[in-house]
């Protein structure tokens, strides 16, 4: 049988948790706070009105549907299909032009490649078995030229005490177990999987949060929570499909050290 790359015990934390996506002081708490220094800082990068744009592991769609807002024509899709009932739903209460699939990154890439303007991968490389399978394909479905955002979390330490520690047992803003220090990611795995992939970086910004004010806000440590932007490399020789059944997690074979 074909390797999937998908954790079922990590979709069942999303699933169970659907239908309070959209409340703003659920677990769910986190993004919607990220969210609007996020989606500024991808819209200030690579402008949204009128792109064509993938939200891959898009969950409830708090990002897909803040995209569509800025008047780009955003496609979302997840492997969870109760955060993706949640999305749909959502975006047609409020008016928001989002479409929604349940599908894989890689599954979908083999019919749409060089496809999208702007590829968005937030908070979802880090629940993944094979986060280099998702990165390749997110690499092919962006045009030449296109732009791909990632976020995720570190796999320092420090980013322990903080991201998992912290933030599920001290501050108690994420559920306990919602993290899994061994699947972090640290920065230079990430660059180095996505040149692999033809994407050059372009911009870098880390996540600080104050748990005095209770405020998010990016600034340029990677210490803890990271954003990159990466842009698809305009001469890019035809990528060969990910194979991804026998890969190592690219934590396992890259020995970058500590960002
Ligand atoms: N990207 C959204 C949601 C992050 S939560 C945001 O930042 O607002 C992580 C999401 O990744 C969940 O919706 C979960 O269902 C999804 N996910 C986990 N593994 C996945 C996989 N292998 N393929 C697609 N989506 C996946």
């Amino acid at each position: 049988m074909d390797f999937v790359n998908f954790d079922p015990a990590e979709l069942a934390k999303f699933q169970a948790l659907a239908d309070r996506w959209w409340d703003p002081r659920s677990e769910f708490r986190p993004l919607h706070e990220i969210n609007p220094l996020r989606l500024a800082w991808i819209d200030g990068l690579s402008p949204l009105v009128e792109r064509k744009v993938l939200d891959v592991g898009c969950g409830g769609g708090i990002l897909a549907e803040s995209m569509a807002r800025k008047g780009a024509d955003v496609l979302g899709i997840d492997l969870a299909d109760k955060p993706l009932k949640v999305a749909a739903l959502h975006a047609q209460a409020s008016g928001a032009t989002v479409a929604y699939r349940e599908i894989s990154a890689e599954a979908l890439a083999d019919g749409c490649e060089a496809s999208f303007d702007v590829v968005t991968c937030m908070e979802m490389l880090e629940h993944v078995p094979s986060p280099d399978a998702v990165i390749k394909a997110c690499a092919r479905m962006a045009k030449p030229g296109g732009w791909v955002f990632f976020s995720t979390i570190n796999r320092t330490p420090w980013a322990w005490l903080i991201a998992i520690f912290g933030a599920e047992q001290v501050l108690r803003i994420l559920p306990r177990g919602t993290h899994d220090y061994r699947k972090l990611i640290r920065p230079d795995e990430l660059k180095q999987a996505a040149s692999r992939a033809g994407l050059e970086l372009r911009d870098q910004r880390g996540l600080g949060y104050n748990p005095l004010t209770r405020n998010f806000r990016l600034h340029r440590s990677l210490r803890v929570g990271y954003l990159l932007a990466m842009q698809k490399n305009r001469r890019q020789p035809a990528m060969k499909k990910a194979s991804s059944s026998n890969q190592p997690r690219m934590n396992e074979t890259d020995k970058a050290p500590p960002a």
